[in-house]
């Protein structure tokens, strides 16, 4: 039922004041839901007004990873948001009964984007995070269509063979015309107890796409950050409370809440 209703104007159109990132990876399972949803609370327990909506309409991980089984309610023609520690979020998976998997085709995935970006009361934010689908499909190029000022955060691992495809994610941005605001690398090694550092997926492929990109498009795209592999992350993500929030001094909590100081 929330597919049906009028034409509201897009607020996060050209002019608009909210700096909206759209988090992208080339692959999935890199962490970019889990990182996405660090970000957006990150940014909240700053003081920030901020909203997430969750774009990976068929992977959608985001009420989970925030802990949040709300439904959207209805006022008038709009839908208001659940508010998640402190963030306003939108997700398919809201609107879903059983858990029932989305067998959705591209016209249906652009409505339904369309309706989360116009359709839902965000009121005055001061950032908007999307949290795209893996790849360069209909979603990423419907959300660069839909949200114009829109720059693109792109999530590797450490892996060389996972950033060159990632750095393909960013180079979408030269067919939608958006800025690439950085590269965010994660599951990088992490530090045993003994103090010898794990490389499970090794190492360099966050510099490996700030650096091609960066080539690429003509223009700086830094590297914001290094996100290691910690289990406290995986835990607090189970738990639907982000580590940035819960263990805030953890190796992963810390370097998100400093990759969130830099946007
Ligand atoms: P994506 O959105 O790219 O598909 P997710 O955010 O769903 O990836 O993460 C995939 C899995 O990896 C999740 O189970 C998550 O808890 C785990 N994970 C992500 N980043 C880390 C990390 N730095 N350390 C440990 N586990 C991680």
């Amino acid at each position: 039922e929330f597919l049906t209703g009028g034409r509201p104007p897009n607020p996060f159109g050209p002019g608009t004041l909210t700096r909206v990132y759209a988090v992208a990876s080339g692959k999935g399972g890199v962490g970019k839901s889990t990182v996405t949803a660090n970000l957006a609370t990150a940014l909240a327990d700053r003081g920030l007004s901020v909203g997430l909506v969750d774009a990976d309409i068929h992977g959608f991980s985001i009420p989970g990873l925030l802990g949040t089984t709300a439904r959207p309610t209805r006022v008038d023609e709009m839908i208001l948001p659940p508010v998640a520690h402190g963030v306003k979020v939108i997700s398919i998976g809201m609107f879903l009964d059983n858990d029932r998997p989305v067998a959705w085709r591209g016209p249906m995935l652009h409505r339904a984007l369309e309706q989360f970006v116009t359709d839902v009361y965000w009121g005055d934010l001061d950032v908007l995070l999307v949290d795209l689908p893996p790849g360069t499909g209909d979603i990423a190029i419907s959300a660069a269509q839909l949200l114009t000022t829109s720059e693109l955060l792109i999530v590797t691992t450490p892996q060389q063979a996972a950033a060159q495809v990632a750095a393909r994610a960013g180079e979408l941005s030269e067919q939608t015309g958006q800025q690439v605001a950085g590269v965010v690398e994660n599951m990088a090694a992490m530090t045993l107890p003994d103090g010898s550092l794990l490389d499970l997926f090794g190492s360099g492929g966050g510099q490996t796409v700030s650096d091609r990109l960066t080539e690429t498009l003509g223009r700086e795209v830094p590297l914001l950050g290094s996100v290691p592999l910690d289990p406290q992350l995986r835990q607090d993500g189970d738990g639907g409370t982000p580590v940035v929030l819960e263990h805030p001094r953890s190796p992963a909590g810390a370097e998100l809440r400093r990759v969130a100081e830099s946007l």
